[in-house]
């Protein structure tokens, strides 16, 4: 008999690949201001984004100030005057349709619904994280989905999964397993929710945490060996 029989599956950088949306939505961001895409371009983000994150985590900044102003120093730096909060938008906007798949996941999504019964676990916004996933083809593989907006609390508190494990019909735990990229989400919030875990690793990163899951892969096709399912 199989070990497990309930999947829970985050969805950014274990089944879409966010860096991927992020470059897409920054690339229709210039171009609608008639500026290419370029890695230096996406380079100078970077340096603002974060430049502008370490200030509002050291409280020099608002949050909104953050949001209102990366665009218009990138914009700046590269000759032009824009309206940063506008352009903010335009931004999320592209991010809310990101949904470039991590490879081999719908193939391994498919494969797995018939056989297990697999549930979405992601923190983020539930009309963002819908979308994105119907997008991609993802959506009706999926039991529920369980966004952290919905249910007042996140990855990895205890609380989420409470939440989540009262609306799985017949839930057992050693029977539940986590697939996730994050340390301190993923794994962090299935060990406290006293499941197994799967870190999903694909850069090999060290595991500097007190947080060790119960299985590492570099690839998402490593998991139909841990879930000894046949791969058609
Ligand atoms: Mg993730």
């Amino acid at each position: 008999m199989r070990k497990y029989r309930t999947l829970l599956f985050d969805i950014d950088d274990t089944l879409l690949d966010f860096a991927a949306a992020e470059q897409e939505s920054l690339r229709m961001l210039l171009e609608s201001q008639g500026i290419q895409y370029s890695t230096d371009n996406h380079n100078k983000y970077s340096q603002i984004n974060r430049r502008l994150w370490a200030a509002f985590e050291d409280g020099k900044i608002s949050r909104e100030e953050l949001f209102s102003t990366r665009f218009s120093l990138l914009f700046k730096e590269l000759g032009k005057v824009v309206d940063g909060m506008q352009l903010e938008e335009h931004y999320r906007r592209g991010l809310s349709e990101g949904h470039q798949l991590i490879a081999g996941a719908l193939e391994l999504i498919q494969e797995l619904q018939n056989e297990f019964d697999l549930y979405i676990v992601t923190n983020g916004i539930s009309k963002t994280q819908d979308r994105r996933l119907k997008l991609s083809g993802l959506f009706s593989s999926f039991k529920a989905v369980f966004v952290s907006e919905d249910t007042g609390y996140q990855k990895p508190m205890k609380e989420f999964f409470d939440f989540v494990f009262e609306r799985i019909p017949n839930l057992t735990l050693n029977e539940t397993l986590i697939i996730g990229d994050s340390l301190s989400a993923d794994i962090k919030g299935g060990i406290l929710a006293g499941i197994d875990t799967c870190w999903v690793n694909p850069k090999g990163v060290a595991n500097t945490t007190e947080w060790k899951p119960t299985y590492e892969i570099k690839s998402l096709s490593e998991l139909y060996n841990i879930l000894e399912v046949n791969r058609k």
